[in-house]
């Protein structure tokens, strides 16, 4: 179990996300996470204990924009290190998302993109959805997403966001809980309704 969560509007979101993860640390925090898209720019910030320990590197730098995502992590695949906490990347940027589940076939997948030149960072399952969805996407995020989800196998929610879509999130489930929520502006997403 994790949590994780999106957001999308007009209100500083790091704020946001940081309260929201808070709300969901009975999940599992052994890490937590968030990035910020900030003018075509992920800023991420990752720590190691408590949602406490990330507000404070937060707190720190400049986390200013509007789109963001976040995630406690509760680890499966890897270690409990700062590398390991998501957000993950693909290797050429284009891609980051969030994760709460198991990539079943993560490891099929990883060295089928590292025999394509793919480099990966972590020791994580979901670092492979990452890769796998940076490698393939050619600027329509659904057509991505669906042929992840048909490639992926085990449980998922994915909360994601695309370098050259700022004023996007997109998200896909199997297994893994998620919730979403409209209001005038914004929408957030999030594994519990906090
Ligand atoms: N399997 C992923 C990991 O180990 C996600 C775990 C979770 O749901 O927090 O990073």
């Amino acid at each position: 179990m994790c949590g994780i969560m999106g957001y999308l509007g007009t209100k500083p979101v790091a704020k946001i996300i940081i309260e929201g993860l808070k709300k969901h640390e009975y999940r599992g925090y052994d890490s937590a996470g968030l990035t910020v898209l900030d003018k075509g720019t992920f800023k991420k910030a990752r720590a190691v204990g408590r949602v406490s320990n990330l507000e404070e590197l937060v707190s720190k730098g400049d986390f200013s924009g509007t789109v963001g995502i976040g995630h406690t992590r509760w680890a499966t695949h890897g270690g409990v290190t700062v590398e390991n906490a998501h957000p993950h990347e693909s290797s050429n940027g284009n891609v980051i998302l969030v994760h709460n589940g198991i990539i079943e076939n993560s490891r099929a997948i990883k060295e089928e993109l590292q025999n394509l030149g793919v480099e990966f960072f972590t020791d994580t399952d979901t670092e492979s959805a990452a890769q796998y969805l940076g490698y393939i996407y050619n600027g329509d995020p659904k057509s991505a997403i669906e042929k992840l989800v048909a490639r992926i196998r085990g449980a998922f929610a994915l909360v994601i966001m695309f370098r050259d879509k700022p004023d996007e999130i997109w998200v896909a489930r199997k297994g893994s809980p998620l919730v979403l929520a409209h209001g005038v502006g914004e929408t957030v997403c999030a594994s519990d309704p906090v």
